[in-house]
């Protein structure tokens, strides 16, 4: 299978989804990972256009990391809107190239714009995507994919029916989360958030819900031409 996560930042994957993905990769799936934003205003201190730079290379680190391919659109933080054309043109190249079989969003019902805005952008864009009359760089793509949303931030108002069991490759997600060193900074000065623990405890309560030491956990996007009739999450 082709697997393409779509985010808002830099680093939302890897609290997210970045454990299923690497059980994705693990049963030989190809894995993209698309980020929506540059993450360029997550720091109080480093200045914007320094900042996308270094989040780009900590995203891209923690990619290869996992042998992840990472494609990203660099628009700017709180800069995405879901009505704009040519942001969901870009976000339909970027799943053209990919070709995924399988696509994990962010959830629409999230705690900040551009979270809200990558989920809507993926979702339009990802039927875009299979339009042959709808031009952009790309030829478009055959398959209509089933979508999953990850998990909101902390997983509030989150109602998962999907889990995967991520305990054997916790270790590799988290030193992937720990590339993005400029975040630990960010999130502790800015939200007041130790990441380690924030992502350890999201996977334990996860793993509560099914019986496993740490999961992710998904909901369906239940809409026609989107559902399987068998598993295709790992
Ligand atoms: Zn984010």
């Amino acid at each position: 299978m082709r697997v393409l996560a779509i985010t808002a930042h830099p680093d939302d994957m890897e609290f997210m989804c970045a454990g299923t993905l690497l059980k994705c990769k693990q049963r030989g799936d190809e894995v993209f990972v698309c980020t929506v934003n540059n993450g360029n205003m997550g720091h109080l201190e480093i200045m914007p256009d320094e900042l996308a730079e270094i989040r780009r290379a900590e995203a891209q680190r923690a990619c290869d990391l996992a042998g992840f391919t990472y494609l990203y659109c660099d628009i700017g933080d709180l800069c995405s809107y879901y009505q704009s054309k040519e942001q969901k043109d870009i976000l339909v190249d970027i799943i053209r190239q990919a070709n995924p079989d399988l696509m994990i969003i962010p959830d629409p019902d999230d705690y900040m714009c551009d979270h809200v805005a990558a989920s809507k952008l993926a979702f339009d864009a990802a039927f875009s995507a299979t339009v042959p009359h709808y031009v952009t760089k790309y030829p478009a793509i055959d398959n209509i994919t089933p979508i999953y949303y990850m998990s909101t931030a902390a997983g509030v108002n989150f109602h998962p029916t999907e889990y995967v069991d991520i305990t054997d490759v916790y270790e590799k997600k988290l030193e992937m989360l720990h590339c993005h060193e400029s975040q630990e900074v960010w999130l502790r000065d800015h939200d007041h958030v130790d990441y380690t623990r924030e992502c350890r405890v999201l996977a334990e309560f996860y793993g509560l819900h099914c019986k496993a030491t740490y999961a992710e956990a998904f909901r369906p996007c239940l809409v026609s031409h989107r559902l399987r009739s068998y598993r295709v999450l790992p």
